[in-house]
């Protein structure tokens, strides 16, 4: 396994982490002055920042990107709703082209409004993500599907396993693989097996890091910094290197009540140094 008490270059950032301290040009600052790596926006942050001046300023600070959040969102009860969905994920594409993004993340949408058809949700999120290949193929942007929790499957996202994901990625061809987000899949008995059988394919893009805590507050909003819950994510980081995957370690935490009222800063700080000691 890679030791990352030497090496905080491979730590990336993902900007809801500090989502309600700092801009995206604040969290550029920040990565820099702490040795991260990497980075990874959400689109609400890159529009305000705009993606020019973004992919600038990373740039110049030397960050990599190690995903933009997020495409994804495909079901919808109309054509019509289907086709707008489309026309925002290619414009995704192009933003995550732009800033140099080693991939786009797909939260892939559950049920269309008024709709209790979940077979059919994963049947147009498998539509959405085909159409969408001619164009992330073209501007040469992997498609990362992240399978979430299940608790997540009616609103967030259908897909809710790796299992799911790669066999979509099978039927789906070149230009897709996953994100392993320890959040959604640390409970799942097949994981090792699907990261496996990910890694086997070279399908792993991307790698997400928080804990999962006991109880949970808030279904979004309560994730854990890494080693304050029950994830045992040195075991899952060590089956996903064992895979062939040489990405960053991206810390994602969305935590209303707790670190996004911290001093930002001290929330990278701690994100490093966690590194060294829960991941
Ligand atoms: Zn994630």
């Amino acid at each position: 396994m890679r030791d990352f008490s030497g090496d905080t270059a491979l730590i990336s950032l993902n900007t809801a982490t500090v989502q309600a301290q700092w801009t995206l040009e604040q969290c550029i600052e920040g990565c820099a002055r702490h040795g991260i790596g990497g980075i990874a926006p959400w689109r609400d942050k890159l529009a305000e920042c705009g993606a020019g001046r973004a992919a600038a300023m990373i740039r110049d600070a030397g960050l990599r990107v190690s995903g933009l959040c997020r495409g994804g969102m495909f079901p919808a009860a109309t054509p019509a709703g289907r086709q707008a969905a489309l026309d925002d994920n290619r414009r995704a594409v192009d933003d995550a082209a732009a800033i140099g993004a080693e991939c786009l993340i797909l939260v892939v949408g559950g049920l269309p409004e008024g709709s209790k058809n979940i077979a059919g949700a994963r049947a147009q999120v498998r539509d959405g993500i085909a159409a969408l290949l001619e164009h992330s193929r073209a501007a040469g942007m992997p498609l990362a599907i992240e399978p979430l929790h299940p608790m997540y499957a009616a609103d967030r996202a259908c897909v809710n396993t790796l299992k799911q994901a790669n066999d979509l990625c099978d039927a789906l061809g070149s230009g897709v693989g996953v994100a392993v987000d320890v959040y959604h899949v640390w409970w799942d008995p097949d994981l090792e097996a699907e990261i496996a059988r990910a890694g086997a394919a070279s399908r792993i893009l991307g790698f997400h890091v928080c804990d999962w805590l006991v109880p949970t507050t808030d279904l979004l909003l309560d994730r854990g910094m890494m080693g304050d819950g029950v994830i045992d994510i040195p075991k899952i980081r060590g089956w996903v290197e064992a895979a062939g995957y040489d990405g960053a370690s991206e810390v994602e935490i969305f935590s209303k009540d707790n670190w996004w009222r911290r001093d930002a800063d001290e929330v990278l700080a701690t994100c490093v140094q966690r590194h060294q000691t829960a991941v």
